[in-house]
């Protein structure tokens, strides 16, 4: 059977990776959360003292990009992908609010989003793949057989996101998740590199009020059409 490419991309919070992971289960397909590529290199940028108090040196980032290994490693005991910085697992590190809180200024850099697209599409260049971000109907993989674009209310999304960080002992209020959410889709939109836009082909999903079942099988159905060539 073929394989396509199928590109999910949408606002914060929206449950593109949840969905993307489901389906790339489903039909065994690779699952490249590249959301997750983003909030390696600033937790690198954290970390080196590349970003202090809320003052991002954009300079020194760039600088240091050639230093910064960005992959992902297939753990067989949890049958999920890790994401390394530099050889070391970050999956866990990178979901905090202070993470969340400084990626999109760092994705708005084109030097940076250049070195990630490169591994996106080397990762992607045979198909069989699920992909989620902000710009890969558009820009990574403008020719992606199924492209879906997720939207939902802001306030059930910081909801969602504030739940799920509480759930995990952070300490954080919904405000501060709510302002998160909402200043990163300010950003993510209007900044002058690939923006975060629909596709024009793409299928637009508010999932507000669906249960993230019923998504998954609407969206499992779309691709089974796509690959079949029913639509
Ligand atoms: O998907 P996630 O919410 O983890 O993404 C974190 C941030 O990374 C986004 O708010 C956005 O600034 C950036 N991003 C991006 N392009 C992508 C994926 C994520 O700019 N393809």
């Amino acid at each position: 059977m073929r394989k396509i490419t199928i590109a999910i991309d949408g606002y914060s919070s929206t449950g593109k990776s949840t969905v993307a992971k489901q389906l790339a289960d489903y039909l065994s397909y690779v699952y490249v959360d590249t959301g997750a590529m983003y909030r390696s290199i600033t937790l690198y940028a954290l970390n080196e003292g590349i970003i202090k108090g809320d003052e991002l040196n954009k300079e020194a980032l760039i600088a240091a990009l050639p230093k910064i290994e960005v992959a992902f490693s297939y753990d067989s005991d949890s049958g999920t992908s890790q994401v390394l910085l530099n050889g070391e697992r970050v999956g866990s590190a990178i979901r905090t609010l202070e993470v969340s809180e400084h990626v999109s200024p760092v994705a708005a850099i084109p030097e940076v989003r250049k070195k990630l697209v490169a591994i996106q599409h080397q990762m992607g260049k045979e198909g069989g793949i699920v992909m989620d971000g902000r710009d890969i109907g558009t820009v990574v993989f403008p020719n992606a057989e199924l492209k879906i674009f997720m939207t939902a209310d802001a306030a059930e999304r910081a909801k969602r996101r504030y739940l799920e960080l509480k759930n995990r002992g952070d300490d954080i209020t919904y405000d501060e998740v709510y302002e998160n959410v909402t200043e990163r889709d300010r950003i993510d939109t209007t900044r002058a590199d690939s923006p975060l836009v629909k596709a024009a082909d793409a299928i637009e999903i508010d999932n507000t009020e669906t249960n993230l079942e019923d998504q998954f099988h609407t969206i499992l159905q779309l691709a089974k059409d796509r690959i079949a060539g029913r639509i």
